[in-house]
């Protein structure tokens, strides 16, 4: 079950989260009279206990497992919730003033430790910003503010002006606009309406000293300089704090269609997608499972790679997708597309996680991109690496989001930890999933971002040059180091970023 409207806890703590202790202990502490002027200044700050410590957290993996030993990762020492821009950049400013770390926290469904405020300070809560703020339906523009989560936001767009954004990510309910922002996210019908960097057509930023930037949003495609928009898109809070984005929307779709083809293999399934792609259908979903993913959520023969086809729009395009994808799948075997079904049905369900941690399991997912030319190597490579450490009980893949330069590959790998060793074993599979796929040539991530759990990738992943030119872009935007830090960055006004 997910809480409407609010953050939802992945696991319950064991004990009342007031006593659950930090795994990353020693955070600053926001002295007293810095806590008066923030009180004076934004609407709710908490500093209770159980708040911090329900704050200190979202859905990273590892962090379930912590959270069974009465653990949260970290502690910020005060939580503002602030509920407009001009609260956010006063919070801001005195963070600022004071040098004390701000981490931005949302729906706190980040998967990577993204949200883990590991030197504590100030968590800055966005939820409190909430609410469509504008609909020109002429040019299909919306503008939202950054703490409105996924399903009341498209509930909202649908029913009270026929539109959607058509980003749909498994966490729609979990996660809030400024979030699917900062992490550069994806969702399931991301072919049709594309990625939120796509979609986003303008930000409203306050920056670490709390001056408010508008960027993009005066009309399409402005050559006016770079675009700033997309120095914030990924930005994981580590460069400004998003309050307000505008989004491209679409009428609300009125035609659908359904197909559903069996592979021989991955590879000839992967290849069947480019093929979709190159002909320029853009059909919503496309989703390639691997054989053993297949048998899993199918019951497929043994060996098949199902393909998933879902697409809405007018009949008219849907119909002619639906052709151009035949045509491609044409040395299939056609399969009943009441397989979507299932999709459809499990498709929002979160609850298996906690599941399968309870059960002692060390699991998690890996999503990366790569060209289409080198995505059937680093899908044999990934899955052999995983296979071959001890301690693996699967690791299978599907393709989840298509271009036509390459696509997203969704590993999931699973294993039981030898002598209870957690970390250990899953700092394992990490290293060999990640450097299987840089070493292959693909893409650190897709859409999960970097958080705390890949920091340790970067330079390697983006090569040092670019990746001094971000640090540069950090230290000019955010001179005191104050937004977010432990992430990306390795060197903190506080000291040694754990987890690195
Ligand atoms: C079950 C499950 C399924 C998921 N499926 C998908 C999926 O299909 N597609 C996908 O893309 N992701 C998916 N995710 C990952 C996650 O939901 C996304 O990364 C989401 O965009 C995070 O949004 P959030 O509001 O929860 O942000 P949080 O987790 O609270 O924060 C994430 C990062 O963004 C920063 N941040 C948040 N709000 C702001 C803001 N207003 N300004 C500046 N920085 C900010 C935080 O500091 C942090 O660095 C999934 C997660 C789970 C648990």
């Amino acid at each position: 079950m997910t809480n409407r409207g609010a953050p939802t806890s992945p696991i319950e703590f064991p004990k009342d989260p007031s006593s659950v202790s930090e795994h990353f202990a020693g955070g600053v502490e926001v002295a007293d009279d810095v806590l008066a002027r923030l009180r004076d200044s934004c609407s709710a700050v908490s500093v209770d206990a159980g708040d911090t410590a329900e704050a200190g957290r979202d859905w990273w993996p590892l962090a379930m497992h912590w959270a069974m030993n009465g653990e949260t990762p970290a502690r910020a020492s005060a939580l503002c919730t602030p509920n407009s821009t001009d609260e956010v950049a006063a919070v801001l400013r005195i963070c600022n003033d004071a040098h004390l770390p701000v981490t931005p926290v949302a729906g706190r469904s980040g998967v990577c430790g993204a949200s883990v405020p590991v030197f504590g300070g100030v968590g800055l809560d966005m939820t409190g910003m909430k609410g469509i703020v504008d609909v020109d339906d002429a040019s299909l523009l919306v503008n939202v503010k950054a703490g409105t989560f996924g399903d009341v936001f498209e509930d909202d767009m649908r029913a009270q002006f026929g539109l959607t954004c058509g980003h749909w990510p498994q966490s729609i309910a979990l996660s809030t606009v400024g979030g699917w922002v900062a992490c550069r996210g994806a969702g399931q019908y991301s072919t049709r309406y594309g990625k939120i960097e796509d979609i986003v057509r303008g930000l409203e930023v306050v920056l670490a000293d709390g001056t408010v930037v508008h960027t993009g949003g005066r009309g399409p495609r402005q050559a006016v300089g770079p675009d700033l928009n997309q120095l914030f898109v990924g930005s994981e809070g580590t460069l400004g704090v998003i309050t307000e984005a505008q989004f491209r929307a679409h009428p609300a779709p009125t035609g659908t269609g359904r197909a559903a083809y069996g592979f021989d293999s991955f590879a000839a399934g992967l290849e069947a997608c480019r093929l979709i792609l190159r002909a320029d259908a853009n059909p919503a979903v496309l989703r390639l499972y691997d054989a053993r993913e297949s048998r899993r959520h199918f019951d497929t023969p043994r060996g098949q790679s199902v393909l998933l086809v879902l697409d809405e729009a007018d009949q008219a395009l849907v119909d002619a997708n639906l052709k151009v994808i035949a045509d491609a799948c044409a040395s299939a075997e056609v399969l009943d597309p009441h397989l979507l079904d299932h999709w459809l049905e499990s498709r929002n369900d979160v609850a298996g996680l906690e599941k399968t941690v309870r059960g002692g399991i060390v699991v998690d997912t890996t999503e990366i991109s790569g060209r289409w030319r080198d995505l059937p190597t680093i899908y044999d490579a990934v899955i052999a690496a995983m296979d071959a450490v001890p301690g693996t009980i699967a690791c299978t893949s599907h393709q989840s989001h298509a271009y036509t330069d390459g696509a997203c590959l969704y590993f999931t790998w699973a294993g039981a930890a030898e002598g209870g060793d957690v970390e250990g074993w899953y700092r394992r599979g990490w290293d060999t999933v990640t450097n299987t796929v840089l070493a292959h040539g693909g893409a650190l991530s897709h859409h999960h971002g970097v958080g705390l759990n890949r920091g340790r990738f970067l330079v390697n992943a983006m090569g040092q040059p670019a990746f001094d030119l971000l640090a540069s872009v950090k230290h000019a935007l955010d001179p005191n180091g104050i937004l977010n830090p432990g992430k990306f960055f390795a060197d903190t006004p506080w000291g040694q970023v754990p987890w690195r």
